[in-house]
């Protein structure tokens, strides 16, 4: 019955249904497009007056419709609309806040308990993985460089500027921003972004896993005699 089966959507859903309950949401979370919700600020068009005077009668004046002030549409990013993004960032937060406690990490100033700052820092980990900044100069948001000597291709490497994500990554200033600390960016390097780390770590664990769980599938086709072999 597995004979020849081919990879379907049923095939790849069914492996990943399989795996950890956190792997399984940053599955999800993959297939799935994140994006800022789009909010409209309408400013209707508005009606304009324009006082005229009589030439022969400087009592006698009116008021004269003149063209309106045209309205306009701006569209500003609103909050993400995924419920999995924080799912999974709460997640993140839960194995990043452990980490904190475990590490007795004290906070450099007196804001919000260190749920909050492992939210954020769980925030900055998942935005820099599912929503495109803009892409990486450097490989030309390939996320990776094809190696020539001379005229001969000698192999691949992974972009050392983005690493092989292709998109360019956040600065700190907006890493901050994200995590709303109101920190100094050497204090983030010294202290912070360690956490950070921890947060990318896991993410890789979980891909790690997605990886073999799918691979599973892929299995059973090497299974398969060769036809020609046969004969
Ligand atoms: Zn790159």
């Amino acid at each position: 019955m597995a004979e020849g089966k081919n990879i379907s959507k049923d095939v790849v859903l069914g492996e990943m249904a399989l795996l950890s309950r956190p792997a399984h949401l940053w599955s999800m979370l993959l297939l799935e497009k994140v994006d800022f919700e789009r909010i409209a600020i309408i400013t209707p068009p508005q009606k304009q007056t324009q006082t005229f005077y009589s030439r022969y009668d400087f009592n006698y004046h009116y008021e004269r419709r003149i063209k309106d002030i045209p309205g306009k549409i701006e569209f500003v990013h609103g909050p993400i609309k995924s419920a999995n993004f924080f799912r999974v960032r709460n997640q993140l937060a839960f194995i990043i806040h452990r980490e904190m406690i475990k590490n007795n990490f004290k906070p450099n100033n007196a804001q919000g308990d260190l749920s909050h700052i492992a939210k954020g820092l769980a925030e900055v980990v998942l935005r820099s993985h599912l929503l495109v900044k803009s892409m990486c100069n450097h490989c030309s948001g390939l996320g990776k460089l094809e190696l020539f000597q001379g005229n001969c291709h000698v192999g691949q490497k992974i972009c050392n500027k983005c690493q092989g994500t292709g998109k360019r990554p956040y600065t700190l200033f907006e890493k901050i921003t994200i995590a709303k600390l109101n920190i100094r960016k050497a204090a983030y390097i010294k202290r912070y972004q360690k956490y950070e780390l921890i947060g990318e770590s896991v993410i890789a664990e979980w891909e790690n896993m997605i990886r073999d769980q799918l691979a599973r599938s892929f299995y059973y086709e090497m299974g398969i005699p060769n036809k020609l072999e046969e004969v």
